[in-house]
């Protein structure tokens, strides 16, 4: 299981979560494997690096994160979105 980043990240960015990954599995849109077209401005975690420890959820402002298996009904779609980014 990885945590997955949400639409509340879109233009906001403010890249606190990339600060305490000890695992450096969050990307921004241009250190993806994303098409230009299929970029939305947010951070992205790679399901394959995620520890699954935590410590992004808590540190970002907007509550844009979850783990895979709390993510919210509206937003369940960036599950895929997330792993999509690194496939
Ligand atoms: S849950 Fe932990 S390992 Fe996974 S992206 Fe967040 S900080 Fe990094
Ligand atoms: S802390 Fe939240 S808003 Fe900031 S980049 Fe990470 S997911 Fe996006």
């Amino acid at each position: 299981m990885a945590h997955v980043i949400c639409a509340p990240c879109i233009d906001v960015v403010d890249k606190a979560c990339i600060e305490v990954c000890p695992s450096d599995a969050i990307h921004l849109a241009d250190d993806t494997s994303l098409a230009e077209g299929d970029r939305k401005n947010m951070a992205y975690i790679n399901p394959d690096e995620c520890a699954d420890c935590g410590a992004c959820a808590d540190e970002c402002p907007v509550q844009a994160i979850f783990p895979e298996e709390d993510v919210p009904e509206e937003w369940k779609e960036f599950v895929e979105i997330n792993a999509k980014a690194f496939a």
